[in-house]
Order: C-alpha cells, then sequence, then structure tokens
C-alpha cells in the first residue's frame, strides 16, 4: 500500500516509515456505541483522519459504523486499537486482534498497541510482530511503557515500538522518557494531552494570557504546543464545538518562549495511574472485562 496524505495534513513519521496524522481523535469515556458512531463522524467530517480507539473502550462497533457512514475511505483513515491486559500471551493476542477487526467490520490496523505492559506482554508482542509481518497492522506500539518495560521488550524482540503512548500534558511531562523514546526511535503519543479536562490546566493565567494573545483558547494552546513538541496528539471530546475547537490548531504558531512557558506547568505529578503501582497492576491483572 502507497503512503496515506491524510488531505495534507502534518504528520510524524514512524520508525517503519509509516505517516501519522500529528493530530487525532481519541474515544476513551465515548461507552454507548450509538454516541461514539454519531461522535467519530462529526470527527471525521471536521476533519480529524487518526481515531484512537481500543477493546476496553468498549465503543470498536461505533467507532467501526463511524468509518463506514463518514463519507471518508477507510484507506484515507488512521485507525488505532489496543489489546486488553486480559487477552496478553501469543494465542490470545491474536483472538483478540481478530475481535477487534471484526468489531471494527475492518481486515486490517494501521495501528494496534499493547495497553499496559503487564503479564504476558512479550508473548502478545511476538503475535503482534507477526500480524505486523503479514500485513495485518500497518505499526504496532505501546502504552504506559516505562523505560524499564521497553527495555525488556527490547531484549526480547525484533520490532521497536513505533510509539509509546503515555499520560502526558503540561503538568505532567514525562520528560525523562521523551527522552528515552526519542534516542529510540518511538514516537511519544501523550494521553490525556488535556489533562482529561483538569479545570487547573484550562484555567492557568500563563496559558490565557497566550491564548488571548493569538485569540485562541487554552485547550488549543495546550494542542499546538504538543504539536510543536513533536508528539502526536489525542484530545477527546463529545462536545460538537470542542471537537471543531481542538482540530483548529494549524493556524498559528507558539514561540520559544511560549512553548518555555508551557513547559514551566510541569509538576512531574500524574493525574492518573501510574504503571509501577503495584495495585494498579494487580487490578489490572484481576480485571474482569467481557471484550
Ligand atoms: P483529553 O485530555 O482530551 O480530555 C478530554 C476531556 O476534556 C473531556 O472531559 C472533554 O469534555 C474535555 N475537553 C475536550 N476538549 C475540550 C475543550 N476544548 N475545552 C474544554 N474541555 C474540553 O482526553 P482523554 O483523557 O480522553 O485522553 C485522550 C485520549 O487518549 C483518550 O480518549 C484515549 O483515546 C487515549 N487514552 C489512552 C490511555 C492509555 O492508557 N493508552 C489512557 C487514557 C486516554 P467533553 O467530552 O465533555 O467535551
Amino acid at each position: 500500500m502507497s503512503q496515506k496524505t491524510y488531505a495534507g495534513q502534518p504528520v510524524v513519521r514512524l520508525n517503519n516509515g509509516i505517516d501519522i496524522p500529528a493530530l487525532g481523535f481519541g474515544v476513551w469515556q465515548i461507552d454507548d456505541q450509538k454516541v461514539c458512531e454519531d461522535t467519530v463522524i462529526k470527527a471525521i467530517r471536521t476533519g480529524y483522519r487518526m481515531i484512537d480507539t481500543a477493546a476496553i473502550y468498549q465503543n470498536e462497533i461505533g467507532v467501526g459504523k463511524a468509518v463506514q457512514n463518514s463519507g471518508v475511505k477507510r484507506d484515507d483513515l488512521f485507525i488505532t486499537s489496543k489489546l486488553w491486559v486480559q487477552d496478553h500471551g501469543y494465542e490470545k493476542a491474536k483472538k483478540a486482534f481478530q475481535r477487534t477487526l471484526d468489531r471494527l467490520q475492518l481486515d486490517y490496523l494501521d495501528m494496534y498497541l499493547i495497553h499496559w505492559p503487564y503479564g504476558d506482554f512479550l508473548g502478545s508482542w511476538k503475535a503482534m510482530e507477526e500480524l505486523y509481518h503479514e500485513g495485518k497492522i500497518k505499526a504496532i506500539g505501546v502504552c504506559n511503557f516505562t523505560v524499564e518495560k521497553l527495555e525488556e521488550l527490547k531484549a526480547d524482540s525484533t520490532i521497536i515500538p513505533a510509539v509509546n503512548q503515555i499520560e502526558l500534558h503540561p503538568i505532567f511531562q514525562q520528560k525523562e522518557l521523551q527522552v528515552y523514546d526519542r534516542e529510540n526511535g518511538i514516537a511519544t503519543q501523550p494521553w490525556s494531552p488535556l489533562g482529561n479536562g483538569n479545570a487547573d490546566l484550562l484555567n492557568n493565567e500563563a496559558l490565557k494570557t497566550i491564548a488571548e494573545k493569538y485569540q485562541k483558547t487554552v485547550p488549543q494552546v495546550i494542542l499546538r504546543w504538543h504539536l510543536q513538541e513533536g508528539f502526536v496528539v489525542i484530545p477527546k471530546s463529545v462536545t460538537p464545538s470542542r471537537i471543531e475547537e481542538n482540530f483548529n490548531v494549524f493556524d498559528f504558531e507558539l514561540t520559544e518562549d511560549e512553548m518555555n512557558v508551557v513547559r514551566s506547568l510541569n509538576t512531574d505529578k500524574r493525574l492518573f495511574f501510574d504503571p509501577k503501582d503495584p495495585e494498579w497492576e494487580q487490578k489490572m491483572l484481576h480485571s474482569v472485562a467481557d471484550i
């Protein structure tokens, strides 16, 4: 298949030569399939070409219907999904991947990610490497991997992950992991790029000042910061006006001083789950998910 161009949108080139739109659309916490379908159709018609779902979001059916009904050809879209913890291991991962394809009504994925680095993720990666070589996945990657887990994976695999999708927003910037990713050719993909709508972040006075200068909003300034850092960013919203707002970030540019203002907001404190927390790991390993 030839390289996709995504209507000329900015892209990031992954370590296997595949381009991914730099700005995509996340669908976590859109539980209802119909709401998800309508929301993703709105996003695609707004211009988003990359959709980020996961088996555990329980909305792959809605995403699949949106892809069918959006009016944009499937091959002009970049669709990502993720392998859930309960499906780790070589055989289980292959079956889970096929279930994901079936729910999405697709015959290939642009990207497939390990959702959390627990259990037999090395067995899963072997399955993903095979699916990649068979052309059923165009790029494989991981989420929530620490440097230690990335090293563990590297020691037992032939493919370096194309992306590492991690919690990353101005409040929690994971600079050490950013550097590791960069030095190893892994694209950093922030999840919760707006801090999941964190009120302190969206009401930050320094960000408001920058936003006023460009007649933009604080979320737009934050998304612009992500893009200028070179990240692949996936804001989520079910609100039509915000879906448009979050896409409307290609007509202004932050100065280096303004980039530094955003960088200075880092507190090194997570808003969400810590991959290294043993309690969280146990919870994930024993979570009961019917997917
Ligand atoms: P965001 O950081 O984009 O935050 C979404 C929240 O912010 C929603 O409550 C939304 O409200 C609100 N919001 C969005 N845009 C605006 C705006 N312009 N102004 C004010 N509020 C706004 O997203 P997520 O936390 O969902 O993370 C993004 C994506 O990352 C997820 O959807 C998922 O695809 C992925 N992810 C991956 C994880 C992983 O482990 N791999 C973990 C978490 C997320 P509303 O919808 O009501 O408009």
